[in-house]
């Protein structure tokens, strides 16, 4: 249980002086909210890893992949129907009637649309 414990101070404790070495790499770099010259941003990356900036970054980012959930998973018509019920009324422009659709998508429309391309499937 001790040993547990300072474990995690120490990690704590190592945690917290990065953020202090960040904070000051951070204000080294945005000193006066200015980012400093390239060479200079690469003069303090070099002196805070104590190595050499690679001159050509060889790692791709990786592909995205996503491994939680289907994502696909379709609402039932009981959340279809609560989701309805939440949503403001509003006047469609076309029909005049309240509901929960516009002139864009007024039924009227869609109807006169549907008849429309029959009869041009009909000719
Ligand atoms: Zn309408």
């Amino acid at each position: 249980m001790l040993g547990l414990y300072q474990a995690v101070s120490v990690d704590i404790d190592q945690i917290h002086e990065l953020t202090l070495i960040v904070r000051e790499a951070r204000q080294q770099i945005f000193a006066d909210g200015v980012v400093t010259s390239t060479a200079q941003k690469k003069k303090i990356m070099e002196e805070f890893y104590g190595a050499e900036a690679p001159q050509e970054v060889e790692v791709q980012p990786p592909e995205v992949v996503s491994t939680k959930g289907s994502g696909s998973r379709l609402p039932s018509r009981v959340e279809k129907a609560l989701k309805l019920k939440n949503k403001p009324m509003r006047q469609c422009k076309k029909c005049q009637e309240w509901g929960h659709h516009d002139s864009r998508n007024c039924d009227k429309f869609k109807e006169k649309e549907m008849m429309r391309s029959r009869r041009n499937a009909d000719v």
